[in-house]
């Protein structure tokens, strides 16, 4: 083997000899390749997000605590339009059970009726 393109790198992380293509790309790094396979990268990524998972939902949590006062106002303002909203959408939903269940009926041959719908 001569070519270049089968070149062996080697995992800063898992200190594997890995062809160039099992790492992924990085810009600003010498030859424009990851130190560390994708194997390890995933690893790596898997054990910040466990680690940080508290931190990350912790995060998430204070913007939903932000944004919760402008979501009660909102729905306070709206309140008629929403609850107008709710109501459609209750009723389609039922439409939609209703026709759904009709179709089990039919398919379990239990409704003759099933055509009169
Ligand atoms: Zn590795």
């Amino acid at each position: 083997m001569e070519s270049n393109d089968g070149k062996l790198r080697k995992c800063s992380t898992c200190g594997e000899e890995k062809d160039a293509r099992f790492f992924g790309k990085r810009k600003g790094s010498k030859d424009g390749l990851n130190k560390s396979c994708k194997e390890c990268k995933r690893a790596v990524n898997a054990k910040y997000y466990k680690k940080n998972k508290e931190a990350i939902s912790a995060k998430a949590k204070k913007a939903y605590e932000k944004n919760k006062g402008k979501h009660a106002e909102y729905r306070k303002r709206n309140r008629d339009r929403i609850a107008e909203y709710n109501r459609e959408w209750r009723s389609k939903q039922r439409e939609k059970d209703r026709s759904a269940f009709a179709g089990n009926c039919e398919k379990a041959g239990a409704g003759a009726n099933a055509k009169n719908y």
